[in-house]
């Protein structure tokens, strides 16, 4: 027998990997697995190169409990180790790389930590992290010289035995005899929950114990005459190791796309809009399939996130840094030996391979939607609604991207028709520009609430776009500032005739000066001046008698301070109150009444249910002024 000391130079890690490394225990059994994996596929690649001539035979890989004894043991059929490679690459290499890891962990912010566990395990030593003991028996699978197995063993010291043992079949076992605290792991459920997590695509099949499934007996039938089944014992397969993104796109149909997104999210019943399948080799490997899902309207926390493999080991499904934030509403997987995970976030961000990956996807996104937007633009019109939300945050977020969906960015009218950006300046180019000659989009944020200035603009022969999208207002800015002739107006932040220059002359007021002069302060008195000021328009006769607008500048100046925005001079603007214009129109039959009225008190009423009246159609009456003007409507009538 050896005895020995892993490494005498330096500190004890096993206390360290022990006690710091609480975060993530869990990956043990990923890391062990990801080894008896690429044991058996180095197994594999003998045998195709011809250098392996042996039966390969059933190359599963077990994992098998035993609650009794309170062991976990992991067990392949790969290449296994001859003596001297265990002492070389147990001892001395995996020992040496664990230590780094451990001296580069201890430097490490806790969220760092976190990350750089999760993506990049401590490999064969994060046993430990759960084991008072480790044993490993290994037989080679060469023939000749060494072809006795070894057993290694370590109680979680810097001290190990090797010795001979017996072993009849080639590959590599791992016991792990979990310790008092970890216990937790020695469970049945526990354990499939980490395998279904970090090995559901893994190349090779794992067993873990067996299941019971109903058969049918052929040409048999029960004492009811119907088909006879028998329950039989079946190997428990955890995984399937043939995952569809690394099936050929063409030999692919919908319906196997859609039959994955339900394996990956099995608790999403909602079908994706449609998939793009990723198959790259130059000058990076990556492979996957993305879904674009139906995207909630409030853009909640999304529970189906995209999930990073790395040869097919299942790292994170927090992609934050490795693909633009606006791709991380997607579903969906990515598959790349190429992405480096032992780095820290902001590294991630800086890496030049990283940006290659990303901007690879998303130009592979842009593709799709392009592609769907030329061959079927109805049905790009259709789901729409759905992907506008992911669209929009792309535009606003990604200068590249913003480029490539110009083409297809789409804006929806009220009476829900469809232009592209190029045909809706085209459509009102002609009609509605303001007086510095401004392409003017009108817009309503709420069809209810703006119902009836809607009508007005559109009787007017006006268009308005519906923006009612949790992005609407960002993309409205960033729109606005790519396009300097264009400019964005609420259908309520002034009266249409004033937001859009008319060429025709205005129409002639019915009142004179002195009237005006004596009309404004009737209706000055009516409204709480803080909020309100009174201005005086020359409208139509068939426009209501008073409207109230709210300037579109003033009112976006508040939304922004309101979410942190605006900057400097604009800080502390959302604790205003919102300030309107009231729109006295001076042609209308009432106002003329108002002023044709002898006694002050009966104009002063009059005044006032027509401003209530106004704010009634803006939701803006409330509370005890509701009730008065509900008392005093009664008794004019
Ligand atoms: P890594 O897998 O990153 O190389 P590990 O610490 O997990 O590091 O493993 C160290 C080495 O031990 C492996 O590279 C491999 O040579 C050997 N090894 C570990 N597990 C097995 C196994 N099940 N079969 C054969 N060799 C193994």
């Amino acid at each position: 027998m050896q005895k020995g000391k892993i490494n005498v130079q330096t500190e004890n890690i096993f206390p360290i990997i022990k006690k710091f490394l609480y975060s993530d225990h869990e990956i043990f059994l990923r890391e062990l697995i990801s080894n008896a994996v690429d044991a058996t596929q180095k197994l594999k690649t003998l045998a195709n190169t011809g250098n392996f001539k042996e039966e390969l035979g059933d190359l599963t890989i077990q994992v098998i409990l035993d609650k009794k004894k309170r062991t976990i043991t992991i067990q392949d059929r790969g290449i296994g180790m001859t003596a001297e490679e265990l002492d070389k690459y147990i001892n001395q290499i995996a020992f040496s790389s664990a230590e780094e890891f451990v001296k580069k962990f201890k430097t490490k912010s806790e969220a760092e930590q976190h990350a750089l566990i999760g993506h990049f395990g401590l490999g064969f030593y994060s046993s430990f992290m759960v084991s008072d003991k480790v044993e490993v028996i290994s037989k080679t699978y060469k023939k000749g010289g060494a072809t006795k197995a070894v057993k290694w063993e370590c109680d979680g010291s810097p001290d190990y035995t090797m010795d001979e043992t017996i072993k009849n079949d080639r590959g590599t076992e791992v016991i792990l005899y979990i310790s008092e605290e970890e216990k937790d792991f020695a469970e049945e459920f526990k354990i499939r929950e980490l395998l279904k997590k970090y090995c559901r695509f893994l190349p090779v099949p794992i067993q873990f114990g067996t299941k019971k499934e109903s058969v049918k007996v052929e040409g048999e039938v029960d004492k009811d005459g119907k088909d006879k089944y028998v329950e039989v014992e079946k190997p428990d397969i955890i995984n399937n190791t043939n995952p569809l993104w690394k099936g050929k796109p063409a030999e692919l149909k919908d319906e196997d796309y859609n039959n994955f997104y339900r394996e990956l999210y099995p608790y999403n019943f909602e079908e994706p809009l449609f998939h793009i399948h990723l198959n790259v080799d130059y000058p990076f490997n990556l492979t996957g399939i993305l879904y674009f899902p139906k995207v909630k309207r409030n853009l909640e926390v999304q529970r189906d996130k995209i999930q990073l493999y790395s040869n097919q080991v299942f790292v994170t499904d927090s992609v934050e840094g490795i693909v633009p934030d606006f791709l991380t509403l997607l579903h969906g997987v990515l598959d790349s030996p190429d992405i480096p995970l032992n780095v820290s976030r902001s590294y991630l961000q800086s890496d030049r391979r990283v940006k290659q990956i990303s901007n690879h996807i998303m130009k592979k996104v842009a593709d799709k939607l392009e592609e769907i937007f030329k061959d079927n633009r109805e049905e790009f019109e259709k789901k729409w609604d759905d992907i506008k939300v992911f669209i929009e945050y792309g535009m606003i977020s990604e200068e590249k991207f913003y480029e490539r969906a110009e083409k297809f960015c789409l804006l929806k009218n009220v009476d829900k028709k469809y232009f592209t950006l190029d045909d809706y300046k085209e459509k009102i180019k002609p009609l509605q520009t303001d007086k510095d000659k401004k392409l003017v989009y009108l817009y309503t944020n709420n069809k209810t609430d703006q119902h009836s200035y809607i009508e007005s603009a559109i009787e007017r022969g006006y268009d308005v776009l519906e923006m009612d999208g949790v992005l609407d207002n960002h993309f409205i800015n960033s729109f606005e500032q790519k396009t300097e002739k264009i400019s964005f107006a609420r259908v309520d932040s002034d009266i249409v005739d004033n937001l859009i220059k008319k060429d025709d002359t205005k129409t002639p007021s019915k009142l004179d000066d002195k009237q005006k002069e004596e009309i404004k302060p009737v209706f000055e008195k009516v409204v709480d001046k803080e909020r309100f000021s009174v201005s005086l328009e020359n409208l139509s006769e068939t426009d209501l008698p008073v409207i109230i607008t709210q300037n579109e500048f003033m009112r976006r100046m508040k939304d922004m301070s309101a979410i942190g925005g605006g900057g400097g001079g604009m800080m502390g603007m959302g604790n205003f109150p919102d300030h309107y214009t009231m729109i006295v129109n001076t042609n209308h039959n009432l106002v003329s009444k108002i002023i044709g009225e002898e006694n002050a008190e009966t104009r002063e009423k009059l005044a006032k249910q027509l401003t209530d009246l106004a704010l009634l159609s803006q939701s803006l009456l409330k509370g005890e002024d509701l009730t008065k003007f509900i008392k005093r409507s009664i008794e004019i009538l």
